[in-house]
């Protein structure tokens, strides 16, 4: 087997790329810069080294705290609640919410053995009970799991003095925070439902 063929390989395992557009991009990188394919080599060799989650609210970052929770002008009694990292992403590129964040790193998932030991509730549950906190906006994905998720939460923070509410109107059932437009996800945050 060749670099190529074990590139090709490698790359067809990423999530939304087959055999031919691993073949693609391996053939693109062949004929890019030589410096080019040296600085994607070394970003993919660094990222696990170099990136790791926030100390506060789990987002993904080089620091021990992330820029979003180390801004002092972000709304500190706003827990916006997302499934990932990625998800932050999304939110962010609306420009609409200026509060903080809190990545489960997953959903409940009974099927995969997913339980909430797992995900970053405990976590979220003591910085919700933290004086200014006003409101936990639950923006996990419409899906079942995605709900299951929202209302396990829900039901943890009945006894907690701030609101919670859900980031649901006009994003579509079963699909992705991921795939969802930015005035949609712009509008669903101004709209959204409050569940205590
Ligand atoms: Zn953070």
């Amino acid at each position: 087997m060749t670099v190529l063929d074990r590139l090709i390989r490698d790359l067809a395992r990423l999530p939304g790329l087959g055999k031919k557009s691993a073949a693609r991009i391996a053939y693109h990188l062949l004929a890019a810069d030589q410096a080019f394919c040296d600085n994607l080599a070394d970003e993919v060799a660094q990222l696990k080294s170099r990136i790791r989650p926030c100390t506060v609210c789990h987002n993904y970052c080089e620091a021990e705290i992330c820029p979003v929770c180390a801004d002092p002008s972000r709304d500190q009694g706003l827990i916006c609640v997302v499934e990932q990292s990625q998800d932050i992403f999304t939110m962010e590129a609306t420009g609409e919410y200026k509060g903080l964040y809190h990545v489960l790193r997953g959903v409940l998932s009974p099927l995969d053995s997913v339980g909430p030991e797992q995900l970053t509730i405990a976590e979220l549950i003591e910085r919700a009970g933290k004086p200014g906190v006003r409101e936990v906006i639950i923006a996990t994905n419409p899906t079942l799991e995605g709900d299951t998720t929202g209302l396990y939460i829900t039901k943890l923070l009945s006894g907690a003095s701030c609101r919670v509410s859900r980031l649901a109107l006009g994003l579509p059932v079963g699909g992705d925070l991921e795939y969802t437009d930015k005035l949609t996800l712009a509008r669903s945050f101004r709209n959204r439902t409050s569940l205590s």
